[in-house]
């Protein structure tokens, strides 16, 4: 019998205790990742609402953000642009300062990596509190970028990261959540 997808994403997520500090349970993506099926599974459930709707750019936000963007992009035909923490860009930026735990950290993007009026999915692995994909969504509004949605497999509820996503106006899709 096929398995449920949200069984197929749970049984190949890893979950690592207190990583990287005490008290996190850190939602390791490798495993998934490794796993063909899995990962093929997670990929095709996150397009398929987009299919058709002619996406210019998957922006993926650093670091794993990048791989399942990179495969993201490659199934919607769209081109995929790097969200990146700052000093890593090699041609000029546009910036944006977001807060993490403890102070301010500051992310980036080339200045022409996606172009005004461009329609942009963004892609991460998990969202929580939503303070890095907030930090993206700001910074290709600051470009202008029209933005479709912003897609991760994982959800942690608890955090509110949805809210602070759908009261900027972007649709949130999410395959899995752990509460
Ligand atoms: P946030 O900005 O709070 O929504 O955090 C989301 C970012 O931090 C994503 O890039 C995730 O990869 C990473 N992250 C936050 N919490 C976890 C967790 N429990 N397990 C794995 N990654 C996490």
């Amino acid at each position: 019998m096929k398995s449920s997808l949200e069984d197929t994403l749970l049984a190949a997520i890893r979950t690592i205790p207190d990583y990287p500090r005490p008290g996190i349970l850190f939602r390791d993506i490798t495993t998934l990742l490794g796993n063909a099926r899995a990962f093929r599974r997670a990929i095709d459930e996150l397009v398929h609402p987009y299919a058709g709707l002619k996406i210019d750019k998957i922006a993926g936000i650093e670091a794993r953000g990048f791989i399942l963007g990179g495969a993201v992009a490659h199934q919607l035909s769209a081109g995929f642009v790097p969200i990146r923490k700052k000093g890593k860009l090699p041609y000029e930026t546009v910036r944006v300062a977001y807060s993490l735990e403890y102070g301010l950290d500051e992310m980036e993007m080339h200045k022409d990596g996606v172009s005004p009026g461009e329609k942009v999915i963004v892609v991460d692995d998990l969202i929580a509190t939503g303070g890095t994909a907030e930090a993206a969504v700001k910074l290709l509004r600051q470009i202008g970028a029209d933005i479709v949605a912003a897609c991760f497999v994982i959800d942690l509820p608890d955090l509110g990261g949805r809210q602070k996503l759908e009261a900027l106006d972007v649709p949130v899709r999410t395959l899995i959540g752990y509460e």
